[in-house]
């Protein structure tokens, strides 16, 4: 399998261009493909980023480059740095770290090769993301602060245009601001008139019998239409911080929530209104009293996998669900799991036949676990108690190592000591200091590796006998929640062998539990 290079520049990489630092994607691209002719790696594809996207929807590159790791196209991707594939929110983060670990994809920098497949390594992984999060959090939160200065100045600081107006630059300063299309502005004002005249409903049968459509050529649907009639840009203002989306998990679900954020800065704008303030205060007015209208109503949840049954392949196995009928019988709902990649060979299965296979992969996880796990358990606590005293040990002797610290400042103060001698001796103390210290953090690894090890066994194999007790006679949502209690992903597999009949396929599931902490 061949390898894949993505390139993207980064904030300072710009800033660095800007000072005439020469361009950063070429010199990029040489050094990952020097690295490519050391260790003769094929390479397959090349994906430069053009566009600087925050999220991953914002780089099609990287979408494409994600959707191929997910299909396992790639042995491995070369990036100048693991922070170059995910920078932004945690969940673009969740989805590249899961795109490489499922597939077993390799991320190889300059400095390292990550492998996901290996677990110590899948911790440096996720531990380069966060830093990268970090530093990407102050950096945004000063590109607010100069974009809440810009509509203070009443400028437009969208990145589209809005609906009846085109973006144009402002004359002799920075920034943007907006220029009225008459054609567009025209049906504003009618979709406004029309709402006052009757409903949200009304404006969108009127229109669609006017033949108007949005900038994208799609008809007036609820959302977008009440979108245009709450949006105060249409009486001249500018705003900052009005639409704030709050996700919330409901049953499983991500929800979003929209808040008035408590920020909210509304301007007069640069720009020339198309309705007057007195006809949108009048559509507000109206907009409020009228009830909200009702979301769908949530679904009752037929799928006690969901989230966590995944195939082989990497995709979210999904339910179908149809009605068949014997002859002579009556109709009966079937429920299937089935994954939707079409490039995917796997057989799907009843949920019956889940439910069992999930039943027995439990119970032989335990036996497995036991199994595996008796000579550590044995011997476990005995460890635990020697690297206990190790610890103690270490922790001493750098408590020392601190003691002889101060004696040096000390000795310094007096004039006993020259500088010569001081730094030397600081020099030394302070390598000493390091070894000790990093002594004590392996040990410490070796102490939490060992309490899982005692954990597990006290804690999931208890916890899962207890699922695979209560599971028969659950609801469909109870055996979500107590699969969620102790797997975090279960592994769908069922490939036919050849000649066999695809319904005699074996199905095997992969459990991957949760780790207890504390
Ligand atoms: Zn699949």
């Amino acid at each position: 399998m061949s390898y894949a290079i993505y390139l993207r520049k980064s904030r300072e990489d710009r800033e660095a261009e800007a000072r005439g630092e020469g361009e950063t994607l070429a010199r990029h691209k040489a050094a990952l493909l020097d690295i490519a002719k050391n260790r003769i790696l094929d390479i397959g594809a090349i994906y430069e980023e053009i566009v600087s996207g925050e999220t991953i929807a914002a780089r099609p590159q990287m979408q494409r480059l994600l959707e191929e790791v997910e299909a396992g196209r790639w042995e491995g991707v070369l990036v100048m740095e693991v922070e170059r594939l995910a920078r932004g929110n945690g969940i673009d983060q969740g989805i590249v770290s899961q795109a490489f670990s499922v597939s077993g994809t390799k991320i190889i920098t300059p400095y390292k090769t990550y492998d996901p497949s290996n677990e110590m390594d899948e911790d440096y992984f996720e531990f380069g993301l966060f830093m990268s999060r970090r530093e990407y959090q102050t950096i945004k939160r000063r590109l607010i602060a100069g974009r809440i200065a810009s509509v203070k100045e009443g400028k437009y600081m969208g990145k589209n245009n809005p609906f009846g107006y085109q973006r144009v630059k402002l004359q002799g300063e920075k920034g943007w601001t907006l220029e009225p299309i008459p054609e567009q502005a025209e049906i504003v004002r009618n979709l406004y008139k029309w709402y006052l005249e009757g409903s949200v409903l009304s404006v969108q049968k009127r229109a669609l019998a006017a033949g108007y459509r949005t900038q994208n050529g799609l008809a007036w649907e609820q959302s977008n239409t009440l979108a245009l009639l709450r949006n105060p840009i249409y009486c001249g203002y500018v705003t900052w911080g009005k639409k704030k989306n709050e996700k919330q998990i409901k049953n499983g679900r991500i929800v979003n929530k929209r808040k008035v954020d408590q920020d909210y800065l509304k301007v007069k704008g640069r720009h020339e209104p198309i309705i007057e303030e007195a006809i949108w205060d009048a559509v507000q007015k109206k907009l409020n009293e009228t009830a909200s209208v009702p979301i769908a109503r949530e679904k009752k949840m037929r799928n006690p996998y969901q989230g966590l049954l995944y195939c082989a392949c990497g995709h979210k196995m999904q339910l179908t669900n149809s009605t068949r009928a014997r002859k002579g019988e009556a109709p009966r709902p079937y429920y299937g799991l089935f994954c939707p990649s079409i490039s995917c060979k796997m057989v799907s299965s009843r949920m019956h036949t889940v439910d069992a296979a999930v039943m027995r992969s439990m119970r032989e996880w335990i036996a497995n676990y036991m199994a595996e796990s008796q000579n550590i358990i044995n011997t476990a606590e005995e460890q635990l108690q020697e690297i206990q005293q190790n610890i103690a040990v270490i922790k001493k002797e750098i408590e020392k190592i601190d003691s002889q610290f101060k004696r040096v400042f000390e000795l310094v103060e007096q004039g006993i000591y020259t500088t010569d001698q001081f730094v030397q001796r600081r020099d030394e103390l302070q390598g000493r200091k390091k070894v000790s210290a990093e002594h004590l953090r392996s040990l410490e690894e070796q102490q939490n590796a060992v309490q899982s090890a005692i954990d597990m066994k006290e804690i999931i194999v208890p916890q899962m006998e207890r699922v695979i007790d209560a599971f028969p006679v659950a609801t469909v949502e109870e055996r979500h929640e107590l699969l969620k209690s102790i797997l975090y992903r279960i592994e769908y597999k069922r490939v036919p062998e050849t000649g066999q009949n695809l319904r005699d396929a074996n199905l095997c599931l992969t459990l991957f539990p949760k780790i207890p902490k504390e």
